[in-house]
């Protein structure tokens, strides 16, 4: 079992080996998915497999030719990698418009990698109004019909009954690997936590659930774990693993995540009544405390203090990333509701691409020492 644990830690390490094999095993043909959300059901129903896009380490050269310096660094890497043909293999990307940098993105993608299909995918911005529902599923049969036209095949009511049911199996053993993974943290560090997360991006959904699922079972088989100190971290990602690995030194474990990248992903279930298509859609209008889903009432603070309520964690952790405008401005708003309520918080902001990490190093070790003294 522990092979297993290795063999998911080396998908999510490996984004392009893994999603090149998993194109090859299944003979689909993929579908790039940028950040945040992206309704994969739809993708999966229509015959192709989604692939997510979320950076990686690669120098600029050409990318600042179409955005600007300050754009976050995960989009600069998107189209970076776009125009040296690292996504050759894709028949297309689908490309959301959560902020002002994904929309620069989404104009210039044309004309950045000409070769390559953009679809453009916008959620309502109020979704607490009753035409959210409809606007969505309006964009999502937009969405439908521009897969079924690449792949051939008809994303079917059944067939998207179907993939529901796949996703929501997916989102569930999720959900229980997390708090596996609180309750056995020497077992599951915090790097292989993050990897066996983002593996599944990268895999075919039902490959990757069986063998999450054989995963969970032999983890909740094992004696629980006292591996040092819970904290909740949240935030767009945390990554590289030099920035976990310092986590893991200073005998930090995440109890929780409120990343974007992570649980916010499959924290929520669809609820069980609609259509197939409905149930997708309303998934996304149910998620709170997002700061990409515009949300007036300002939920995230709340989640944060309940989420360390509930899983003991001691402190929690920020990670913002640099030039992520959504996630800076709802900073100051649950900070204080945080510093209200007692809890320490750590506030680092961080790069997918860092030249050195001595000074967050210094950071965590001093929040380290403080929660243990
Ligand atoms: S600024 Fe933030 S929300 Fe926008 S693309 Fe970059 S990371 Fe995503």
């Amino acid at each position: 079992m522990n092979s297993l644990l290795a063999e998911l830690t080396a998908a999510g390490r490996r984004p392009k080996e893994t999603a090149l094999r998993s194109l090859r095993e299944t003979g689909k043909k993929g579908v790039g998915c940028f950040p945040i959300y992206v309704p994969e059901e739809i993708i999966h129903a229509a015959g192709l497999l989604p692939i997510g896009l979320w950076g990686g380490q690669t120098e600029f050269k050409q990318a600042d030719k179409y955005l600007q310096s300050f754009c976050c660094s995960i989009m600069r890497a998107n189209v970076e990698l776009g125009i040296k043909g690292v996504y050759k293999d894709l028949a297309a990307v689908i490309i959301t418009a959560y902020c002002d940098t994904l929309r620069a993105v989404l104009n210039n993608w044309p004309a950045a990698v000409p070769g390559l299909k953009a679809i453009p995918m916008v959620y309502p911005q109020n979704r607490l109004e009753p035409a959210a529902l409809e606007y969505m599923l309006e964009k999502f049969r937009t969405l439908q019909k521009e897969l079924e036209s690449i792949s051939g095949i008809e994303a079917t009511p059944d067939r998207l009954a179907d993939s529901l049911a796949l996703y929501e199996k997916y989102r569930a053993g999720m959900r229980e690997f997390t708090q596996l993974a609180r309750s056995h943290p020497l077992t599951v560090d915090v790097r292989l936590r993050h990897n066996v997360v983002k593996a599944a991006y990268y895999m075919d959904k039902a490959v990757y659930t069986e063998k999450l699922l054989a995963l969970n079972q032999w983890l909740a088989s094992l004696p629980e774990e006292k591996g040092g100190i819970p904290v909740i971290v949240t935030g767009l990602l945390a990554e590289p693993e030099s920035f976990l690995a310092l986590f893991a030194e200073n005998g930090l474990f995440f109890a929780g995540d409120d990343l974007a990248q992570e649980s916010r992903q499959f924290r929520v279930a669809a609820r069980p009544d609609g259509s197939p298509l409905e149930r997708i859609a309303r998934r996304f209008l149910d998620l709170r405390g997002c700061t990409f889903f515009c949300d007036p009432l300002k939920t995230r603070g709340e989640l944060l203090i309940q989420m360390a309520r509930d899983t003991g964690a001691q402190g929690i952790v920020v990670c913002m990333y640099k030039f992520c405008d959504p996630e800076e401005f709802d900073y100051p708003v649950y900070k204080e509701e945080i510093e209200a309520a007692g809890l320490p918080l750590l506030y680092l902001e961080i790069e997918q691409r860092m030249d050195g990490v001595e000074q967050l190093r210094t950071r965590i070790q001093s929040f380290a020492e403080t929660l243990r003294s």
